[in-house]
């Protein structure tokens, strides 16, 4: 490129090319060079209780598919009709061609299994916030977000132009002190998760409510890992009785309801304003066929099974119990989701490796995402012989290196 540009005035500097960025971007190759990349595991089977990678058969513990159903023969036979059915995309947004009535079924069933007075479903959970708080937020208002709320939740606050601020983990006191600084004349809504993803912990909703109504703060809760799980299913707000008192709730099909695509649930207004100012809704291909009908086909089974979240909860707790007897530190979570602290992210990666060679899938995960750690996350589909053996390895390869994290000795990884 030429050092210099020729315009209408004379010459100008050449800008800085963005491609330079790919060059200095290194992380990932230096990661390849050393045997060390863990990302974008190409997996050679679905994801059930084992699944297959590099040539290996493992015990997954590494998926979202807390009630097992992924490859369930009545969310498989779902999928196959509808596609039969619908064919398999509807090649559009839901404002114009892309509606079908398998997605408003969902959306009464799903309103109605959570107790919300309406539902709407987009094509996946990071779209559906994406697209909720862009719409409800204006560069006027303010947003509080628990500091680690999922990438989708920020993401949506940036887009929205609203004034974000951050407030301490899990902290209503932290939040009402932020609430507290706020001018009385601008709008105010505070955004957590119900159950977050990276800790396993439960947000404390009582208190979060509290704190909103003496504020007059709007509340949504991103329930991507609550439903399917607490309270028979309904998910965090229903766990603490508190449906009513949450404005907005978000979901996502990828994680209990086996297939892909998200929703919000709030009120007939609500939901009403959404359909019609959600820019990722009514610019975006709606859920597929085939996507629509796993989701119903798998809520129709979790709301005849309330055992399945009961199993994947005591699944969970077999484990934690067998970590504590082995000595190996975890996150103090009481869902699926066991984070188990690491020191450093290349001791985290070598762990990940010894596990796979174990037999155990897990997921590592490094600063920036969250301090490091392995993400470990049970289902209902897992049988206690695989429990145990997945604890055993934990014990010989996990413990052992969390000695050096024991001075501090916490057990929270938050
Ligand atoms: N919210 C949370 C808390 C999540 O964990 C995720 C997915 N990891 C999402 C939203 C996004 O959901 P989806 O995969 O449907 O885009």
């Amino acid at each position: 490129m030429t050092a210099e540009l020729g315009t209408k005035s004379g010459t100008v500097k050449s800008p800085p090319d963005i491609y330079s960025r790919f060059a200095a971007f290194t992380a990932a190759d230096d990661l390849i060079a050393a045997g060390l990349y863990p990302y974008f595991q190409a997996l050679q089977s679905g994801e059930g209780s084992t699944v297959r990678a590099g040539g290996r058969d493992l015990v997954m513990c590494g998926s979202n598919n807390y009630l097992g159903l992924t490859g369930d023969p009545r969310v498989l036979a779902a999928a196959r009709g509808a596609t039969e059915r619908y064919g398999s995309s509807s090649t559009g947004s839901r404002f114009l061609n892309g509606n079908t009535e398998l997605h408003e079924e969902l959306e009464a069933e799903l309103a109605a299994f959570l107790g919300k007075p309406a539902a709407l479903v987009m094509s996946t959970g990071y779209q559906t916030n994406l697209g909720v708080l862009a719409a409800l937020l204006t560069p006027r208002d303010y947003v509080l977000i628990d500091h680690d709320a999922h990438a989708s939740l920020v993401d949506g606050c940036r887009l929205s132009g609203a004034r974000m601020r951050k407030f301490p983990h899990n902290d209503a006191a932290g939040l009402r002190r932020v609430l507290e600084r706020l001018p009385d004349d601008a709008g105010r809504l505070v955004v957590v998760d119900g159950v977050y993803s990276m800790e396993g912990d439960i947000c404390d909703l009582p208190a979060v409510t509290r704190v909103c109504e003496e504020y007059g703060a709007r509340l949504l809760v991103d329930d991507a890992h609550g439903l399917g799980v607490l309270a028979g299913g309904r998910g965090t707000a229903a766990h603490f009785g508190l449906t009513d008192r949450v404005d907005l709730i978000t979901v996502t099909f990828s994680k209990s309801l086996a297939s892909l695509g998200g929703a919000v649930l709030g009120s007939r207004e609500a939901i009403h304003y959404l359909k019609h100012n959600a820019r990722s809704l009514m610019f975006s291909a709606s859920m597929t066929p085939s996507n629509t009908a796993s989701a119903l086909a798998a809520l129709r089974i979790l709301r005849a099974e309330p055992e399945l979240p009961a199993t994947a909860l005591a699944n969970a707790d077999h484990v934690r119990l067998g970590l504590t007897r082995a000595g190996v530190l975890a996150g103090e979570s009481s869902t699926p989701i066991i984070p188990l602290p690491t020191a450093g992210a290349t001791d985290t990666i070598r762990i990940w490796q010894r596990l796979v060679q174990r037999g155990v899938y897990v997921n590592p995960v490094l600063p920036p995402a969250a301090s490091p750690r392995l993400r470990t996350s049970y289902t209902a589909a897992h049988t206690v012989t695989q429990l145990d053996r997945v604890v055993d390895a934990f014990a010989a390869e996990v413990a052992p290196h969390q000695r050096a994290l024991r001075p501090a000795a916490s057990t929270s990884v938050a």
